[in-house]
């Protein structure tokens, strides 16, 4: 099947009438073809996002949530649908799109029409009015792994907020985002408040990036992308946003629970195929404890890992999301033991199959190793063993990112070195995400936050009306 893009509130071909085939990772099949828009498109979608936004920026918030809670509606009646298509076009297991996936964006666009309830998007101050409201038009811009959350994460906030948006999702997985656009266009947002194009990141998304009526660009995506952002971003002193890459630390503390450490780890590299950003892919342990760390995880995979087709119920890993991904994630583990790490488990790929990797999980690792150091974004664990608290600090903050991370321990001792490490989040033993919470990086893993109150203010301009 053809699909179009969702210009101005119409489906419409791309001007240049040229496709490209969305594959099936897990058998190679063709599942559809979307347009590889040109400029001409991207010049479209961003002059009915500006002349939508005035108008737009104008309702009140009440109204723009009716739209949100409509849509919110549609997406809960359609969960089934978007199963389908995340597994068809991206490969993880249908068990983590079902159970993962799907309540993440539920869940997320909930938490966003309470607190765009109780925000104060006008406050009498003395002397002047406080005044809270979109930038105009936003170019999102969005990774595969998540590829309806991705897109939720920046477009419910934007909408609230006032803004505009234009859409530009990965190549790989643009059929999430054009079941998502056919939910807008149900729930009846006015033309030109959402639009959807398809098309090559370095193309189109580029283009957009630069285009001079875009007043935001919100950018999930790999660190290297992210960077070259800033040069568009200062054409026209656009607001950036950067949800980037991540090489997060999980530090088990003697006397912790070693089975919940391995757990969480563990499940952070399966799930997706380990293709999260925050996944935990640096499990920094006491050295004394490394064999009993070791048995837990050999462990922990017999009982879990199910690799297959990632439609069989059963399956807990699929194959890896592209060609190309599974070739970086193949050559990071040559480079792993060419470094001289030890593989305790997994290391190859599915000889009958194409794109599959067994997860795999190196040992006896430091902290300098390329697999240690450089985001592998696949089903690949490094364990690093430490001698002192202090020491498995210094390792869990040695690094060019800082998204996320974990501690296993003792409460007290937990919160107390939770609360030293350089990251945006920080889990202590068995806590779980807040869909309230923000969410965003240190260092190289980002600009800003997306989620919650800090996720909505993002999407903001602040103005002082003295009177
Ligand atoms: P990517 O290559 O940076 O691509 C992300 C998006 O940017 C895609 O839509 C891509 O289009 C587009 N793009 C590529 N080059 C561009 C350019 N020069 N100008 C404008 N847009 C461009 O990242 P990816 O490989 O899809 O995703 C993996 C990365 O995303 C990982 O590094 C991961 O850590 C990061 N990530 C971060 C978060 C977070 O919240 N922090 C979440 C998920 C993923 P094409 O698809 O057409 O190339
Ligand atoms: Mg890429």
């Amino acid at each position: 099947m053809k699909y179009k893009n969702y210009l101005n509130g119409q489906w419409l071909e791309p001007k240049s009438q040229e496709y490209r085939d969305v594959i099936n990772p897990s058998n190679g099949q063709v599942i559809g073809q979307v347009p590889y828009s040109n400029q001409g498109d991207v010049d479209k979608a961003v002059a009915a996002a500006k002349e939508a936004f005035p108008a737009w920026n104008q309702l009140a918030v009440e109204e723009r949530a009716k739209y949100m809670q409509a849509f919110l509606e549609i997406i809960e009646s359609k969960l089934d649908e978007f199963v389908d298509i995340i597994v068809g076009e991206f490969g993880c297991s249908r068990q983590f799109a079902t159970q993962g996936h799907l309540p993440l964006t539920v869940n997320e666009i909930k938490a966003f029409l309470e607190i765009v309830k109780e925000y104060p998007f006008q406050e009498e101050k003395e002397g002047y009015r406080l005044v809270k409201e979109g930038y105009g038009v936003v170019a999102c811009i969005t990774p595969w792994n998540y590829p309806l959350n991705q897109i939720q994460r920046k477009v419910t906030p934007a909408l609230l907020t006032g803004n505009t948006v234009v859409v530009k999702p990965a190549t790989i997985t643009p059929l999430t985002a054009i079941l998502y656009a056919q939910a807008i266009d149900e729930a009846g947002f006015p033309p030109g408040v959402f639009n959807l194009l398809t098309g090559s990141g370095s193309e189109v998304g580029d283009y957009l990036a630069g285009h001079p009526d875009v007043d935001v660009i919100s950018f999930t995506g790999s660190t290297e992308v992210g960077k070259g952002l800033y040069e568009k971003a200062a054409t026209t002193v656009k607001k950036l946003v950067l949800e980037l890459g991540g090489k997060s630390p999980l530090v088990y503390l003697k006397g912790g629970d070693l089975n919940s450490a391995v757990k969480r780890a563990m499940d952070t590299v399966i799930n997706n195929q380990g293709q999260t950003c925050s996944a935990l892919t640096r499990l920094i342990v006491p050295a004394d404890e490394l064999t009993n760390v070791e048995e837990a995880v050999k462990g922990y995979y017999e009982n879990k890992v199910v690799i297959g087709d990632p439609n069989d119920p059963e399956t807990t890993v699929g194959p890896l999301s592209s060609e190309q991904q599974f070739k970086t994630v193949m050559d990071y583990i040559q480079i792993g033991v060419d470094e001289g790490a030890e593989i305790l488990i997994g290391g190859s790929a599915l000889e009958d199959r194409k794109h599959y990797i067994e997860p795999t999980v190196f040992t006896k690792a430091n902290n300098q190793m390329r697999i240690a150091r450089e985001e592998i974004f696949g089903p690949v664990l490094t364990i690093i063993p430490y001698d002192t608290v202090e020491e498995a600090i210094e390792i869990a903050n040695d690094s060019d990112y800082g998204l996320s991370g974990a501690v296993v321990g003792p409460e007290e001792q937990a919160i107390e070195v939770a609360s030293q490490l350089r990251t945006g989040n920080i889990f202590v033993n068995n806590a779980g995400r807040n869909a309230k919470a923000p969410f965003g990086g240190y260092k190289e893993s980002g600009l800003g936050r997306e989620n919650g109150t800090y996720g909505l203010e993002d999407y903001l301009e602040v103005k002082a009306i003295f009177k």
